[in-house]
Order: C-alpha cells, then structure tokens, then sequence
C-alpha cells in the first residue's frame, strides 16, 4: 500500500514539474528576475523547476526582517515556539509521500531512502519541540535567602546553510533547531536542492511561523551565502557541507566586522572518510551486505558512507570475492523506477570530478568491479579498488560518490590505525566476534559514530546522535541532547532575596 501511495505521489509531482520557485522573505514570496533551472539527475533533460535566486540586496532585506522581529520571537513563549515545529512535523506526515517525490526527482534519491528523509524530519521537529521544554524549565539551586536560578536565551539571528544530500533532513533539522530556541533564522539551502527547501519554507509558513522570524533564501553558496556568513548582524551560522566551506566559515565568522559587538557562533559538520574493518573472526556475509549497503547507498553520497573497507590478510581473499558477487546484485538506475537500488549522482560536477577520482584510483590500485550503468543520467557504476595503500588519494579524500577502496591490514592494530589515518573522524564500522577488537574499537576508534556488527550509516534522531570530530566537524550532535544547547546563551541569575539594606 506505500508504494503505491509513493507511486501516485509521484505521478502527481511529474504534473506540476517546471514551476517556479521564489524566496520568501518576511511572510512574502518574492519576485527574483535571477531564474535557474533544475534537472532530474536521473534524467538530465527533464527540468524539475526554476528557481529564482534571492539577491544580496534580498538577503539584506530577510536580515532586516528577522531583526525587527527577533524581540517578539525570544519571548514568545517556548510552548507557542515548540508548537510551531509540532505543527510543521503533522504537516510533513501528511505530505510525506509528496515530499519523497521531490526528494527523488530533484536530487535523485531512491523513494524508501527520500521516505526515510522525511522520517527523520519529524522526528527532529518532535524531539528538538520536546527538548526545548525541557531546557527552558531551566533549574534553581536556592539557598537561604538567595535564589540561583540557570536560564538560556536565544543567540539572535541564526544562518542556515544546508548541503544537498539530505535536502530535507538536515535543512529541516539545522532550521528547527534554530527557530525552537528562539532565533530568528535565514535558510540558505544548497543549489542542487531549493526546490525542496521550498517546500520547507511551504510547510513553516502553514505551521504559522511569524513573518521576519524565517525566511528563505535559494541562492549560490560563495555571494549570498558568503555574505550571510561575513554579515556583522548575524549572530550564529549553523552549516553541514564540505570541509572547504566548512573551514572557511569557520574561519570568516571569528573576523570581527565594523560595528559588530558578539562574536559568532559557528556549527559546522563536514565530511569523512569512513572506514569499516573486518576482522578474521567476522560473520563475513553480514559485514559484506553492511559494507555494501554503506559503501552504495545513494551513490555513496552520505557523509556517513562508508569508503575504506580495512581488511585482516587472512579473510581478505574470501571477502574480496563474496564484496564483488553481493555487488554485482545492485541494480544503477532512475531513482525513480522501482527495482533501482542505486540512483545517480546529483549533477555533472558531482559526476566529473567522481569520474577523475575513478582515473586516479586506476593508477594507484587494482579495479576489482565495475556494474553497468545506464545512461541518460548522471549515472556512476558502483566500483571497487582493491590492494589499495593507505595513503593514496583515493584512501584519503573524500570522494562522494559509489567508489569503495579496499585496503589490506596484517593485524588488528594496524588496522585501527589505517582506519584513523585520515584527517576525518565522522562514522566507523566494525565486524568482529573477538571481544578484545570489539573492547577496543570502543576505546580507540576515532570517530563520533561508531557502528559494530551492523550497517554503518542511519543514524535515528535521539537514539544516535549524529556528527564527527577532527576535520569531520564540531561535533554538535544532531538529534542529541546537546544539540539546542549550541543555538542558546546559558546564563546563571543569582539574586539575594533577604532584601538587606533596602
Ligand atoms: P558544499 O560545502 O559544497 O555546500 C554546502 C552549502 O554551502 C551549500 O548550501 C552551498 O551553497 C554553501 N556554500 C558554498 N560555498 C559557500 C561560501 N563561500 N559561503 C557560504 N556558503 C557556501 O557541500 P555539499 O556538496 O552541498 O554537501 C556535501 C558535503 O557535505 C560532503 O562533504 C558531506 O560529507 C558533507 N555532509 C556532512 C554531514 C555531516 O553531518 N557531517 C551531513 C551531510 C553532508
């Protein structure tokens, strides 16, 4: 019954391919003459929408905006706030198989993997609702004659800068975070994704969102995006995407600018380069289907995916064969055609520069297995390098794309170093049954998600919050209970109440 409530959703979608799409600022739709197109990566020719692209003169007037109303929005009352995201998160429930259509036709994600999107949009929405009343009760610690009393307070004006492959995930929950806590907040979403991001601005303007306290803002990462981030006004930038643009806000945000009297909050999560091990006590027929499913879900295309499969000698033979067989059974193709477990990748760019990782990988490895690929779309063949060296290019940079390098260890330590090796430190996987590699993959594995035994992407908003450390990020922990704290200015207020002297 849900794949044909998907299947009619998307046919539905298909009717109203081509519209336009305009910023919203202060309550209003504006009117951008800037105009994009979009394509289906599954399909390059069809054109999804036009996008009009806010201008920085547009971006300046949603900064207006959200100052005039921030006062009213920090004391609205957390429950009317917490309110708002509860509201949003029926409305996602109810558009649900609508919203995966977009997923699936605007960035080329599989409909069970768009739905699962829109899952874990709810559940931010609910738990960071829950949370917010939970932190604003606050606490005393009283004693005679002096109360103690431990409140938060919003920052102020919040930057949202979202990336492309969770379009409505990660945009939903960077966003709700920011307006639950009291900020009022500007959403920049990735280029490759405002159609969706729309429909997120659709849904919060229903759920009765004020006008100045969100606005929308489709536009191109280095102008609008650029000046959001260096805007003396803006108080806190939340941003998922890569390490460059990561680094660089980082960077931007501690520049104080003429006027400007707060320093900057920034929240950035970035990529990784994830390694499973696989040890010789392994039930190697579940690592194969975890390391498979990690390494080629969505085109590989998750921050969390995995790239490495580190090896021990004596299995590496039986599982390089059993990797290549399981491989085989993948089916490229439209995200949208029901019997495709791998789509394509978002665009040309993404594309190019995953084919040039494929050439590189050919000179420093052996390529093991390629699948057929369609064409007609940005389709990249699931592929597998094998006797990879730790340090070469395609073990060491982030690829974002179905490229899996397999690397040989001669012990479980060496292991574990290969798999810290890298500059990254987002999710790692293990397959073992030796309680020793378990006991110390626990300790000494350097990632902030840490998988053993199973499939090492999915992380489920409360049960495993999500982000990395090293240059994988702050690690602000999605979907965890530290989460809201970073979108908040704690502050203690002692008063004595003895009244002496008065
Ligand atoms: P990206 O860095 O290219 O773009 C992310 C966002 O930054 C986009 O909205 C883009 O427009 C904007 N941007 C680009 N240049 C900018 C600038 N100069 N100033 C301000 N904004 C700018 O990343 P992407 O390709 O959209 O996403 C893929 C990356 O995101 C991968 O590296 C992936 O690992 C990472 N990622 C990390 C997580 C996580 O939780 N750690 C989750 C998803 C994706």
């Amino acid at each position: 019954a849900l794949r044909e409530k998907a299947k009619q959703a998307l046919v539905k979608v298909r009717a109203s391919l081509g519209n336009t799409y305009q910023p919203l600022i202060n309550g209003e739709w504006v009117q951008s003459s800037q105009l994009v197109d979009c394509f289906n990566p599954s399909n390059s020719q069809q054109l999804v929408g036009k996008v009009g692209y806010a201008t920085v003169e547009q971006a300046q007037q949603a900064l207006a905006a959200a100052k005039t109303a921030f006062p009213t929005w920090r004391n609205t009352p957390v429950r009317q706030r917490a309110g708002v995201l509860r509201k949003a998160a029926e409305i996602m429930e109810q558009r649900r198989f609508e919203l995966g259509a977009w997923i699936c036709l605007e960035v080329g994600k599989i409909l069970p993997q768009a739905d699962a999107e829109i899952s874990e949009a709810i559940d931010f929405c609910r738990y960071y609702a829950d949370e917010m009343e939970r932190l604003d009760q606050g606490y005393n610690y009283d004693l005679a004659g002096e109360t103690n009393r431990y409140t938060y307070q919003p920052r102020g004006i919040a930057v949202v800068i979202s990336p492309w492959n969770f379009p409505f995930a990660i945009a939903v929950g960077m966003t709700v975070a920011a307006l639950v806590t009291g900020n009022c907040t500007l959403l920049k979403p990735a280029e490759q994704s405002s159609i969706i991001a729309a429909k997120i601005a659709e849904i919060l303007l229903e759920a009765g969102i004020p006008p100045g306290v969100f606005s929308y803002l489709p536009a191109d990462g280095p102008t609008v995006g650029a000046h959001l981030v260096e805007h003396k006004d803006v108080h806190l930038i939340a941003f998922t995407g890569s390490q460059a643009v990561g680094c660089y806000i980082y960077a931007e945000a501690a520049k104080l600018k003429p006027g400007q009297k707060h320093l900057k909050r920034v929240i950035a999560e970035m990529g990784g380069k994830n390694a499973i091990i696989v040890d010789e006590s392994a039930d190697l027929d579940q690592a194969v289907a975890g390391v498979v499913a990690s390494a080629f879900g969505y085109s590989g295309q998750k921050c969390s995916a995995c790239s490495r499969v580190v090896v021990l000698e004596s299995v590496y033979e039986s599982f390089m064969h059993r990797l290549i067989e399981a491989t085989k059974s993948l089916n490229v193709g439209k995200a949208e055609d029901p019997s495709t477990t791998v789509g394509p990748v978002v665009d040309q760019e993404a594309r190019d520069r995953i084919l040039e990782y494929i050439e590189k990988g050919k000179q420093e490895a052996t390529l093991a297995f390629q699948s057929p690929t369609p064409t007609g779309g940005y389709f990249i063949p699931p592929t597998i390098f094998s006797d990879v060296s730790p340090d070469a290019t395609i073990a060491q940079e982030e690829i974002f794309g179905p490229v899996l390098a397999v690397i040989k260890a001669a012990n479980f330590n060496q292991a574990l170093e290969i798999a810290n090796g890298t500059n990254y430190a987002l999710t790692g996987g293990l397959y073992s049954r030796t309680p020793s590699h378990i006991e110390q993959a626990r300790r000494d594995f350097e990632v902030g998600n840490l998988y053993i035994n199973r499939n090492i992407t999915g992380a489920i908003v409360a049960r495993q919050p999500f982000g990395g450390f090293k240059l994988s990020g702050v690690g602000s922990k999605a979907g965890g209970p530290d989460y809201l704290l970073q979108f908040l200015e704690p502050r203690s207020i002692t008063e004595n109440i003895q009244r002496q002297g008065f």
